[in-house]
């Protein structure tokens, strides 16, 4: 019975296999020495064990009743997945030399990576990869991206079983290799990953140089950018694992989220400051702000997380972010910020080419040379021209500060020049009012005439001029009876007919080059430089004549002022001094009181 049951089960396991093999005849993979690298997509079918429950024989069986589909547009690439993914290609060797191939898994993330090969001897191989082991467990040959060192048998069809089971992205873009085609691709490709990091590395050293030389934040950010960025694709190029950590799976499964967060945050932080973002634009600085503080928060819950919550929020968000910063850039261009043209050029360059990445890991684009390379031709590009931004703002910082210093000094010595005029103004206002009071020092309030002390600093004058030859007479003049008019008509009629006197005398001796001064009192005084006696005598006789001449009137009342006056001439070549000659000039004038006023005498009768 058990005999008649499994001979059915073959039976029908058989036909079968008849009826799917021809189905599936295409599918297998000749190897021959003609080709000795093939990419296996085009090849592969899969199916997606959701509960990742199946074992290989389960597998085998899902194959055998049809269950495994073609790759859609020959694509491994499904994006973030649960459950575990199922590949299966049918090979056969026909080459001549090659006994062994090796199956590269050409994306480097993948957590858990079991390699079957079923003979048709029944025999079945079993191999394990992925970076959920330490970095020399999971693979055949020392590479970055998995792979299996498999023995293919002239003329046998060899059923290959690839299971993948990842947090990461689910891309399972599988190729075959002959040793030989494995190295020359193989070092192809560390060279373009030598140069592309070697233009990393030249614009790290050449920035941080700038950086210690003119300390400028903005290039330490972006040394921070470029590394953190830099870090980002070692990670997910499978360098990272492959030098830096390869014994930490821990890391190995970390560095995606923490890597795209910290290039997130020198992302967002160098544009802040080569846009000046809090200067030219506040609200855009708080939004900058906040999505640092996200990315900080993301990286530290990236450690606690598993990678399958962390790495899509962290992939997907990265849109948002580069858009963000593309965006600033086009509000400060627009906003004539010179710089940012540079900027938004070369981030325009950066979103495509991640923007192209991150589509391949969300299965939106397949993956070709360019969606896979983009990223790294795009950030070398970005990376380059944000130099080339770096040393361009700083050359406009640079003249706008000259400009500024420029602006400033022209500025002061404006502000100098006020100042200086304000000063001389101010000073010619001093000047003007000192030479007021001293003006008003030497004049008498009442009649305006000079004063006393004026008369006498101008006879100091007169006098030495007198001695060297010049005559000099004097005419001492007092109004007669005037406490009589104070008496009879007041004080203020008093004053009032001092300053008409005052006028008649300053009148009169107008065309003599006289010196007049009220003495004090009713006295008046007056200095005759160049005239004799005798015509001094005159003077006085026309002034006591133009005094009669016509009275006061003041108030109604007509008064008749009359003075007497002393005439003295200066001796010169006496000695003595300005008191001795007005003491002359007076005691004549005293004598023309005695003689009954109203008369000039002199005092050389005296003298006589
Ligand atoms: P004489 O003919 O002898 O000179 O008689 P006099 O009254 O003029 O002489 P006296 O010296 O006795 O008086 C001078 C008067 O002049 C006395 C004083 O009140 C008056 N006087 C002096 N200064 C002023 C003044 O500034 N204003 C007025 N209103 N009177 C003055
Ligand atoms: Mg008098
Ligand atoms: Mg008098």
């Amino acid at each position: 019975m058990g005999i008649a049951r499994s001979l059915l089960g073959a039976c029908l396991g058989w036909l079968l296999l008849l009826t799917a093999l021809p189905a599936r005849a295409a599918d297998t993979v000749v190897l021959t020495d003609a080709t000795p690298a093939v990419p296996l997509s085009s090849h592969v079918l899969y199916y997606h064990d959701a509960a990742a429950k199946d074992s290989l024989r389960d597998s085998a069986h899902k194959l055998a009743n049809n269950r495994f589909a073609r790759l859609p547009d020959e694509s491994a690439a499904f994006g973030f997945q649960t459950g575990a993914y199922w590949f299966h290609v049918r090979l056969l060797n026909r080459s001549e030399r090659e006994q062994r191939w090796l199956l590269v898994q050409q994306y480097a993330l993948s957590d858990n990576i079991d390699v079957y090969a079923n003979y048709a001897d029944g025999r079945t191989q079993h191999w394990r990869g992925g970076d959920a082991l330490p970095f020399a467990d999971g693979r055949s040959i020392s590479y970055r991206h998995p792979n299996f060192l498999i023995d293919l048998p002239r003329e046998q069809p060899v059923d290959v079983f690839v299971r993948v089971q990842s947090q990461s992205s689910m891309q399972v873009p599988l190729k075959l290799y002959t040793q030989a085609a494995f190295t020359e691709m193989s070092r192809d490709a560390q060279l373009g990953m030598g140069v592309y990091y070697g233009i990393l590395l030249a614009l790290f050293f050449y920035n941080m140089v700038l950086w210690l030389t003119l300390r400028d934040a903005s290039y330490f950010w972006y040394l921070l950018h470029i590394c953190a960025f830099g870090l980002v694709l070692f990670t997910l190029n499978g360098l990272g694992f492959e030098y830096l950590w390869p014994n930490s799976t821990w890391l190995a499964d970390k560095s995606v989220p923490l890597s795209i967060c910290l290039s997130q945050v020198g992302m967002q932080q160098f544009t802040r400051t080569f846009l000046g973002l809090r200067e030219r634009w506040r609200l855009g600085d708080r939004i900058s702000l906040g999505i640092i503080a996200f990315y900080v928060l993301l990286g530290l819950a990236a450690t606690q997380l598993p990678y399958h919550v962390t790495t899509p929020i962290a992939s997907a968000t990265v849109f948002l972010s580069i858009s963000w910063v593309a965006a600033l850039g086009l509000v400060i261009t627009r906003r004539g910020y010179k710089p940012a043209v540079i900027f938004l050029l070369a981030w325009a360059m950066f979103l495509l080419g991640t923007g192209m990445f991150a589509a391949v890991a969300f299965g939106l684009v397949p993956k070709v040379f360019l969606t896979e390379y983009g990223k790294e031709i795009g950030s070398a590009m970005e990376m380059l021209l944000l130099s080339i931004g770096l040393g361009y703002r700083y050359s406009a910082l640079r003249s706008e500060n000259e400009r500024i210093i420029r602006d400033s000094r022209d500025q002061l010595e404006q502000k100098v020049a006020q100042r200086t005029s304000e000063l001389s103004n101010a000073l010619n206002q001093l000047a003007d009012a000192h030479g007021r009071l001293r003006e008003s020092s030497q004049r008498d309030s009442l009649t305006g005439l000079h004063n006393r002390s004026f008369f006498h600093e101008g006879m100091e004058g007169l006098l030495s001029q007198a001695r060297s030859g010049r005559h000099l007479s004097l005419l001492m003049i007092d109004l007669d009876h005037f406490k009589q008019i104070n008496d009879r008509h007041g004080h203020l009629v008093g004053d009032a007919c001092l300053r008409w006197a005052a006028g008649v005398i300053g009148q009169t001796l107008r065309q003599h080059n006289a010196l007049l001064a009220r003495f004090g009192g009713e006295e008046f005084v007056v200095a005759l430089p160049g005239t004799d006696l005798e015509g001094a005598t005159h003077v006085a006789e026309e002034l006591r004549a133009r005094l009669r001449a016509e009275p006061f009137r003041c108030e109604g009342a007509t008064i008749q002022v009359t003075a007497s006056f002393g005439v003295h001439s200066v001796d010169t070549r006496s000695k003595a001094g300005a008191e001795t000659a007005l003491q002359r000039a007076d005691e004549a004038l005293y004598r023309a009181k005695a003689d009954g006023r109203d008369c000039v005498r002199t005092s050389a009768v005296m003298a006589a």
